[in-house]
């Protein structure tokens, strides 16, 4: 018997707020320990929460961009339980009515899309952060309650995955998703960006649901690789030596490579959920409904398709040009410049991404702007420079902001694309190279290769290559 998995995501991601959800302290990474607290946050008694409405707004543009039907009255619950970083004791969330339910997102395929079902989107507060002392014979850990209140939002998948193949894709897509609406920075180093996972095996082709495991613990999307990869392997062999599997809570352990118990299902938390009485309901008006749906930008995957489709690029090049936005946008300036989207894109791909890759800097801190790239690009295209030269000018351009055509004249790099003022140049290259000149003519074609580097060197580079390729085979085969 064969089995498929059958898997699900739960996905939290902070969102990009200054502030927190329910008070005005601030979000900012990585300051001292417990310096961005307030009463409110601290869970003090007979405190008060206030909704930050650009938190809730975010979180619909989010549902909106994940296809989900808006409830347009939405509340939030408490979700009760005890744990240190958590000083009120419960959690504001959403149960009984999530802002966003019943929506989708699309996955590039290998072979067709396909569409992850979400079942609903909500929003909630972040808890604190225990900090473990690492000492032996430390009897205690210590909480930092700076992140204790801030937006997260709440994204889960119907058990539509049924590979770990799937569910990685699903991850990254989600995650370019969140970037491009700016809803979340899904900097998953500091914890902006967190999945879990539920999985359970089935025999192959039937529909079934098996008794699903939770995984927790789940710190990077390789960690939902591995242990999804850990739990096929798991449950496939206790299910092949006849046992069966229950429903069950599992921690990751990263070192280990394996997933150990947590709770099993009569152990699992009872939450208590009930509507959170310091809070009215919000009710969603047709105007901010609007407004947001305007807001939500073309998304990733349909980019990718319409750059190939409109620009003629391969699917893997619009996905390199795609997968951020903003060196999509880059790639669609150039155009307007010089609309020649395949060598445009080979610049960007292999130069532009090579430098700002290496000097870790976004594209919108590269010297050279989509307007002048273009430029230079076209320099190319028309044949006034050869692509060893245009690399120069632009580590020039870079260091000079000048544009092209000037850096080009000062250079006096012109490419020497006239037949005429190259046959001098051919002739002497033969007359000096009579060893490579006989290998050529004895059959070994690659011989041509150091004539036309003699070409080059002869022209300081100034020859167009193609050119004088063509012309010395035209010239030798004369001498056969
Ligand atoms: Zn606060
Ligand atoms: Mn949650």
């Amino acid at each position: 018997m064969e089995y498929e998995p059958v898997i699900g995501l739960e996905t939290h991601a902070e969102l990009l707020t200054e502030s927190k959800l329910w008070c005005r302290c601030s979000t900012r990474f990585g300051q001292a320990p417990n310096s961005q607290t307030c009463p409110v946050c601290l869970g003090m008694p007979g405190v008060l929460p206030v909704l930050n409405l650009q938190a809730f707004e975010l979180a619909l543009e989010a549902a909106l961009a994940l296809h989900c039907t808006i409830n347009r009255t939405t509340f939030f619950d408490r979700k009760n339980y005890y744990y240190p970083d958590l000083p009120k004791n419960y959690q504001i969330s959403q149960n009984y009515c999530n802002l966003g339910v019943d929506g989708y997102l699309e996955i590039p395929p290998d072979g067709d899309p396909r569409r992850v079902g979400i079942l609903n989107v909500h929003l909630e507060e972040d808890a604190g952060k225990n900090l473990h002392v690492e000492y032996p014979g430390a009897d205690y850990s210590l909480v930092d309650l700076n992140r204790a209140g801030t937006p997260l939002l709440e994204i889960v998948t119907a058990p539509d995955m049924h590979s770990v193949e799937e569910a990685d894709s699903f991850m990254q897509t989600l995650r370019q998703v969140l970037l491009y609406t700016r809803v979340s920075d899904c900097k998953m180093q500091e914890g902006s960006l967190r999945f879990e996972a539920s999985i359970s095996m089935r025999p192959a082709g039937s529909d079934g649901l098996g008794p699903r495991v939770e995984i927790k613990n789940l710190n990077s999307m390789k960690a939902v690789r591995g242990a999804l990869e850990y739990e096929i392997r798991r449950q496939t062999a206790a299910l092949k030596e006849g046992k069966t599997l229950e429903q069950e809570t599992r921690l990751w352990d990263e070192v280990r490579g394996r997933s150990g118990r947590m709770r099993s299902k009569e152990q699992a938390q009872d939450y208590r959920y009930f509507p959170e009485p310091d809070l009215l309901p919000i009710e969603v008006t047709d105007q901010t409904l609007e407004r947001l749906r305007a807001a939500v930008p073309e998304l990733p995957l349909a980019r990718r398709w319409r750059f190939c489709r409109e620009h003629g690029l391969s699917d893997y090049d619009a996905g390199v040009l795609t997968d951020q936005q903003e060196v999509a946008d880059y790639f669609e300036a150039c155009l307007e410049a010089h609309d020649a989207p395949k060598s445009i894109a080979n610049w960007i791909m292999n130069e532009v991404l090579r430098v700002v890759n290496e000097r870790q800097i976004p594209i919108g801190e590269f010297e050279v702007p989509p307007q002048r790239l273009a430029e230079l690009v076209r320099l190319t295209d028309e044949g006034k420079i050869n692509a060893n030269v245009a690399r120069d000018i632009m580590a020039k351009m870079i260091e000079t902001g000048k544009d092209a055509p000037v850096l080009v004249e000062e250079a006096g790099v012109e490419q020497i694309s006239d037949q005429a003022a190259l046959e001098p140049v051919i002739d002497q290259v033969i007359d000096e190279n009579p060893g490579a000149v006989r290998d050529y003519l004895g059959g070994k074609k690659q011989a041509i290769g150091p004539l036309v580097g003699q070409v080059m060197r002869l022209t300081r580079g100034k020859a167009d290559p193609k050119l004088a390729n063509r012309m010395l085979r035209a010239r030798l085969d004369e001498m056969k």
